[in-house]
């Protein structure tokens, strides 16, 4: 039972150090969060000894009779909070949701339709090097001028090409999907609908955005971006796709589950479900809306600063800075330098190379975790437009990020 501490110091340094990184730096990049201690107390659990493989009341393995409490506490937890027929809980992350729902939908070979990588996609949709693009054959659509899914697009591609499965989801899109017309056009071409609600789970969970197990076929998210929990992945589905997603996920591409994370799961299911959950997205949402009426105004503007769509709807903007002095790597360096973490992302159609971009993706769910109102958000806005200036002044400026993480502090009972 020695402590982490005294068994291996170098380890623990460097959990220290992150805790303290965490603690003392505003964290914006938009897919990351904080978890509740209580979720990472379950996650940090004795279930981690245990193998389960199969599912609840059915496992190859004797001594389950715990880990299937936590694990039907899970799933029924998430089916009631999307109003969802069936659940999966055992992914281990957002990729292995993604290639065990695709696996259950199509065979290798097969047609998939997805947004582009370039244009907000994720690798899981068909990006080449992905096992997604690797396996299948993959057709893309994009963002029209104004930055929005071309649903026209969409449509023609759907018609000419006949997906197996239409996938709708993105990981840097700053508005809501059409799924009722995502929906309108499988249907057209008797192709499956899956969304991948990873980034936006935690606004469809508050009620602040269209739930997409109203329409799809299969609906796959990660656990912990705007849900708030520990890292994972979970799949929602209409109970006819139960089987076969079993299946494609155990034995399919999974052994054992991680009990102890499907535990820290059912805690997250649990806080998601509340009034202060509920309010936590609202403020999400209002601090990304702030963040791009800043970035918008006059000064931003002749810096060459822009927001993408010119707005958001969800809990992240896109920074475009096509006509700004500073690419993507060096504004994402700057931030840094006043303590604001980011990262860098290409704009449709980066006139840079991918590993500079001419973009930033900035969200707001972790700081609105930590507490933040309008209020903070409004300084923090502003600390990111005087950042991105020609001219900065960065000492003045990390002096106001230090006042905003002292004022919301993160985890006051852990670390020194
Ligand atoms: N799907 C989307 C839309 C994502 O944005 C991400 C992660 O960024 C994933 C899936 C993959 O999740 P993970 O990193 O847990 O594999």
């Amino acid at each position: 039972n020695t402590p982490l501490h005294e068994l291996d110091p170098d380890v623990a340094a460097a959990l220290d150090a992150e805790l303290n990184r965490q603690q003392s730096t505003l964290e914006m990049i938009a897919s990351e969060n904080f978890a509740p201690v209580a979720v990472m107390e379950a996650q940090g659990s004795v279930l981690t000894n245990k193998y389960a493989e199969g599912y609840p009341g059915r496992r190859y393995y004797g001594g389950c009779e715990h880990v299937d409490v936590a694990e039907q506490i899970a799933i029924d937890r998430v089916k009631e909070l999307f109003g969802a027929e069936y659940a999966n809980v055992q992914p281990h992350s957002g990729a292995s949701a993604n290639q065990a729902a695709l696996f259950a939908l199509a065979q290798p070979g097969d047609t998939i339709l997805g947004l582009d990588l370039a244009h907000g996609g994720h690798l899981t949709h068909g990006m080449r090097l992905n096992f997604s693009g690797k396996q299948f054959d993959v057709v893309a659509y994009h963002v029209d001028d104004a930055g929005l899914v071309d649903m026209a697009e969409v449509e023609r591609l759907a018609k000419e090409h006949r997906p197996k499965v239409i996938i709708a989801g993105w990981s840097a899109y700053p508005r809501q999907l059409d799924f009722a017309e995502f929906r309108r056009i499988a249907d057209e071409v008797e192709a499956y609908l899956w969304v991948d609600m990873a980034h936006f789970a935690g606004l469809v969970a508050a009620g602040l955005h269209p739930n997409p197990v109203e329409y799809a076929d299969v609906v796959t998210s990660t656990t912990h971006k705007t849900l708030g929990g520990p890292r994972g992945g979970i799949i929602l589905a209409k109970k006819a796709f139960a089987k076969k997603l079993n299946s494609s996920v155990f034995p399919g591409f999974q052994g054992g589950p991680l009990e102890h994370v499907i535990a820290a799961k059912a805690v997250s299911f649990k806080v998601a479900a509340t009034e202060e959950f509920k309010e936590r997205q609202q403020r999400t949402v209002e601090g990304a809306r702030i963040l791009a009426e800043r970035l918008t105004a006059a000064d931003a503007r002749e810096a060459g600063v822009n927001v993408l769509s010119g707005g958001t709807d969800v809990h992240l903007i896109l920074v475009d800075l096509r006509e700004s002095e500073l690419d993507g790597q060096q504004a994402e360096d700057r931030l840094h330098e006043v303590g604001i973490t980011v990262n860098r992302n290409a704009v449709p159609n980066d006139p840079r190379p991918p590993m500079v971009t001419s973009g930033l993706r900035i969200g707001t769910p972790a700081l609105a975790t930590r507490g933040f109102t309008a209020e903070d958000f409004t300084e923090v806005a502003d600390v990111i437009a005087e950042t991105l200036k020609p001219v900065f002044g960065a000492a003045a400026l990390k002096a106001r990020v230090t006042a905003l993480a002292e004022k919301h502090p993160l985890y006051p009972g852990l670390g020194k």
